[in-house]
């Protein structure tokens, strides 16, 4: 199942895109895909609902503007240096455990708004990840049993302010949480449509340019790798975001180093979960 969010800021409705392609506003459900959602079996209950129901769904145009697939969830997780070849062009050693960061989850925004360049922003560069989506409190988990507790995965451009994230002192956050740093779908697709996460392609464009093409399966921590570790530290909670981190390519590993202006634009896509395009613009 393909779940997707839509409408306005502040007022953003839950849909599902059917195998046929139709995108249906399944508001008369009654639930967003929150918290209280994901902890209910609410993927299950809602393919259940839609058996009786879908013929009565309205359909959502294709011109309503779509919202992050999952309502704001308690944390975003994000992995750091997870691709080897990314770590090198980032002058960082290959790291022996995973490095975790969070992102502010005001950051979160729709997979094609407009990124807006922070105010005495210079640096702000792109990375295109693969997302996973919690579906049940998550503890402890141990490596063979973390897919028990994953909802599904998702498209993550998980924008970055490198010299507000390794210039200005202290930790990566103040770098990564920017709004809209973390344009998050166009779907959640449920995990039963993905059988292996960790071999998926993913590639990122600037203005057409071809600057991320890499593959799920070069990450260092795989995806129950991910998992296991991060719930030894806290405790995911269902709707929480892990991002798994970015191959090479961003734009502070170019030679000269490029970042994005004004009008730019930036697509990006993973196999299977869909793509995002989003124009920059300057702060107003
Ligand atoms: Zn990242």
């Amino acid at each position: 199942m393909k779940l997707f969010r839509f409408g306005p800021p502040e007022n953003e409705r839950p849909g599902v895109m059917l195998a046929s392609g139709a995108h249906l506003d399944v508001s008369a459900f009654g639930q967003d895909y929150d918290e209280t959602f994901f902890a209910t079996d609410g993927p299950a209950r809602l393919a259940q609902w839609l058996e009786a129901n879908a013929a009565n769904c309205p359909n959502v145009p294709g011109s309503v503007r779509r919202a992050s697939c999952v309502k704001r969830p308690s944390k975003i997780v994000c992995v750091g240096l997870n691709y080897a070849k990314h770590a090198a062009e980032t002058g960082a050693p290959v790291p022996a455990e995973p490095i975790l960061f969070f992102k502010s989850t005001t950051a979160l925004c729709g997979p094609d708004d407009n990124v807006v360049i922070p105010k005495r922003s210079e640096k702000t560069d792109w990375e295109v990840e693969l997302a996973i989506v919690i579906g049940k409190k998550a503890t402890y988990v141990s490596q063979d049993e973390a897919f028990d507790y994953i909802a599904g995965y998702a498209l993550h451009n998980d924008y970055s302010e490198r010299a507000f994230q390794l210039e200005r002192g202290g930790q990566w956050v103040k770098g990564k949480s920017a709004d809209t740093f973390a344009p998050l779908g166009p779907f959640l697709v449920t995990k039963d449509e993905i059988p292996d996460p960790n071999k998926l392609h993913l590639w990122l464009r600037v203005n057409g340019e071809l600057l991320q093409d890499s593959n799920t399966d070069d990450m260092i921590f795989n995806v129950p790798m991910l998992v296991s570790y991060i719930s030894q530290f806290m405790t995911l909670l269902p709707g929480d975001v892990i991002s798994t981190g970015t191959p090479s390519g961003v734009g502070m590993g170019l030679k000269p180093p490029r970042f994005l202006q004004p009008g730019d634009v930036v697509t990006l896509g993973i196999e299977g979960l869909g793509e995002q395009r989003q124009t920059a613009v300057a702060f107003s």
